[in-house]
This record gives C-alpha cells, sequence and structure tokens, in this order.
C-alpha cells in the first residue's frame, strides 16, 4: 500500500500518564514470583503532529520528549511504514499516528504477501493468560482442581477458548512430589472442563528440570497439551534429550520459550529444531522487531508467540502482527480493563480476537480523563512550530 507520512508534519506535542487498571481477577503465584495481584497499569504516550494524535505504550523520560520535539514524522519512519530504530521508545504511538494519518489499521501496514485483505473480519487466535497458582491455601487437590475448574469456566464466558496455565508447584511453594501431583491433577482436570477442541498450554517458569518435565508430560498425556512453556531454563543439551524423549513416546507438545532472561543462542536452537514457539516479550523486543523475527522464525519453520503480560494494551497490539507473521501462534491475553482505555470495537468471539478495520492500533482514548492523569501525575511537553 502507498504509505503517507504527512511531508510537513512535525512532533508537536507528548503527552503521557500512567493509567491504572484491574484484572478482571486476582492474579496468584508462579513457579517463582509471588502473588501477581490485581493491579495493571498502563503507561502511555500520546503524539501530536500535523494535527493527528497518535498513542500507544510507551516509556520514555520528560527530558526526552523534549529533545524529540519539532522532529519531522516523515524521518521517524522506513518508506515501508516501520518506526526508524533512533525512535522505537516512542513505537507504538507513532505507529498508532501512522494508521491515524492513513485511516489504515496497523495490520494492514505491515501486512506480508500471504495475507490477503477480505471482506471477512480480521481475527487472531488468542489465549487466557490469567490461571495462576490460585489455589495454595487449599490443602486438598480435588479442591484445588475443583477451583482452577472454576476458573476456566470463567474464562470461557469470557469467550475464551484457549488456556495456559502455571505449573511447577513443586518449584518453591509446594513440596516437590506434592506440587507435581496437584499441577498434573489440575492440568487433567481443565482438560475435561474444555473439552477435546480446545488448546491447553502450561507455563512452568522455568521451575521443572528434565526430568521433572518428563514425569509431568507422561502423566498429562491425556490432556493433550499444545506447548509447554519454560520447562527449565533453556539449555541445548536437555533440550535435545527431551525433543528425542517426546519422539520416543509420540507426544506432540510443543516447546515454547524466550521470555525473561533468554539465552542468548535460544534462536540457534529454536532454529534447530529444539524450541517451536519463540516468546520474546512485545515491549522488550519492540514491535519492529517482532515484525523482523516473525519472517525469520517463519523461513525456519517456528512459531511465534510474543510474551505479553500485565500490560493491557500489548493484548491489542500483538494482534497487528499477525498480518505479517505466517506462524503467529496466540496472543496472549491478560485480560482486564484500564479506564480511560476504550477498547471496545475489538470482539470476541470463540476464541477468537475479531480486530476492527479500525485506524492505527483501534483502540481510543477518553480525552477528558487521560488528561485529567496527564495533569495530575503525568507530564505534557509542546513545542509551537
Ligand atoms: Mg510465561
Amino acid at each position: 500500500m502507498k504509505i503517507t507520512f504527512g511531508s510537513n508534519s512535525r512532533l508537536e506535542k507528548i503527552e503521557w500518564a500512567s493509567l491504572p487498571g484491574e484484572r478482571w481477577r486476582h492474579a496468584g503465584r508462579n513457579a517463582r514470583l509471588g502473588i501477581h495481584g490485581k493491579n495493571l497499569k498502563v503507561d502511555l504516550a500520546r503524539i501530536t503532529a500535523g494535527g493527528i494524535t497518535g498513542f500507544g505504550m510507551a516509556n520514555l523520560s520528560e527530558e526526552r520528549a523534549k529533545a524529540l520535539l519539532g522532529g519531522p514524522l516523515a524521518e521517524m519512519f522506513t518508506p515501508e511504514g516501520r518506526v526508524q530504530p533512533a525512535f522505537f521508545d516512542l513505537e507504538f504511538p507513532l505507529m498508532d499516528w501512522l494508521g491515524q494519518a492513513n485511516d489504515c489499521p496497523v495490520y494492514k501496514i505491515v501486512a506480508a504477501d500471504f495475507f490477503q485483505p477480505v471482506d471477512a473480519t480480521f481475527s487472531v487466535p488468542f489465549y487466557d493468560t490469567s490461571l495462576y497458582f490460585d489455589d495454595l491455601h487449599l490443602a486438598d487437590d480435588k479442591a484445588a482442581v475443583e477451583l482452577m475448574q472454576d476458573e476456566v469456566r470463567e474464562g470461557w464466558e469470557r469467550g475464551h477458548r484457549s488456556f495456559k496455565v502455571k505449573v511447577g508447584r513443586g518449584a518453591r511453594f509446594m513440596p516437590l512430589q506434592a506440587g507435581m501431583k496437584r499441577d498434573i491433577a489440575i492440568v487433567n482436570g481443565l482438560r475435561e472442563v474444555t473439552g477435546p477442541a480446545s488448546y491447553l498450554m502450561a507455563d512452568a517458569n522455568n521451575g521443572f528440570n528434565l526430568n521433572l518435565t518428563k514425569e509431568f508430560l507422561s502423566a498429562t498425556r491425556e490432556a493433550n497439551l499444545f506447548w509447554l512453556e519454560e520447562a527449565f531454563h533453556e539449555d541445548d543439551q536437555l533440550y535435545a534429550d527431551l525433543k528425542e524423549w517426546l519422539t520416543a513416546e509420540k507426544l506432540p507438545v510443543l516447546i515454547a520459550d524466550g521470555e525473561g532472561n533468554a539465552s542468548p543462542r535460544l534462536l540457534e536452537w529454536a532454529k534447530a529444531g529444539l524450541i517451536n514457539v519463540v516468546q520474546y516479550d512485545l515491549r522488550q523486543l519492540g514491535f519492529r522487531n517482532w515484525l523482523d523475527l516473525g519472517r525469520e522464525l517463519d523461513a525456519a519453520g517456528v512459531k511465534s508467540g510474543p510474551h505479553n503480560y500485565g500490560v493491557l494494551y500489548g493484548n491489542y497490539a500483538s494482534a497487528h502482527l499477525a498480518s505479517a507473521i505466517e506462524g503467529f501462534a496466540s496472543v496472549e491475553w491478560d485480560g482486564g480493563r484500564v479506564d480511560g482505555l476504550d477498547a471496545s470495537a475489538y470482539r470476541i468471539e470463540e476464541g477468537r480476537l475479531i480486530v476492527p478495520e479500525k485506524a492505527g492500533f483501534g483502540l481510543d482514548l477518553d480525552d477528558k480523563y487521560f488528561a485529567g492523569i496527564v495533569s495530575s501525575t503525568g507530564w505534557a511537553v509542546s513545542k509551537t512550530l
């Protein structure tokens, strides 16, 4: 598509605020961290240039924002409509602005050749990532399974059909074998609730080792897990052993890894077939870098599953990568609400996120509310051009 950058548009204003919000439900511990709680926040910057605004998740200092004022927008993008590396700290607001300036959703700006725009709506698979260790106060495994089953039912009512559950209770918060026993009972119990058609994933946050991983996967064979995430800290020797074992056992579970402090050799190991789904964090890696990485992974036959947790904006922004990455697996969805951020153009239908045919990232800000937070706890810088 022909993209316009507003030849004379210069950055005239940047406003920044951290908007507080809440998850739908309190989130407990995982294999390595304490309670995640209910609070969410989204740090947002809104830019104004050429009379057009764009906003998105961003963290930058007021000083840095001042230094950016007056810059021509045309110089902040590549001709294909990607943000130049020098402006990565404003990448999401800039992509949203570009969408507004061209009256085009971001997913159409970045779409790859395989993506054929049709009249049908654009929808992306997404999964409920909210199933934490919410059962640790219960002594009885049966009661723990029932509690987690109720959480899946709650997600189901919200339109989710894919779920990821935290495992690795025995790594820190329960005795080793008691934790393993409960992990297994929960995963098998969740499959009973979802029925056979749902995607069910498990995430050990590096709380297993190789032998525990095999024990867990053997005992959850019937649950037909789609992927096991961060079984242990990635290691090519151990992953090679696990892969060999999965093949011998005829277990089709995919291996997912890459969030947090991933090994610098992770991509090499993924391309060698040891890791099937790469999960670098969306905010940390950035949108454009994910586009490039996704295509590289496509060429290697590796799936892309960007990590996204605790940042509501990312639930929506990740979906826009799916038009550009053929092996895009699923949006990681940490559901909740943030006052002032209007996502009502998005819809959820039978486990798919329907991405609106709406400019930019398809989200709206409540002007008055945002301006209030900007003036109370945020900042705004502007320059008369
Ligand atoms: Mg994870």
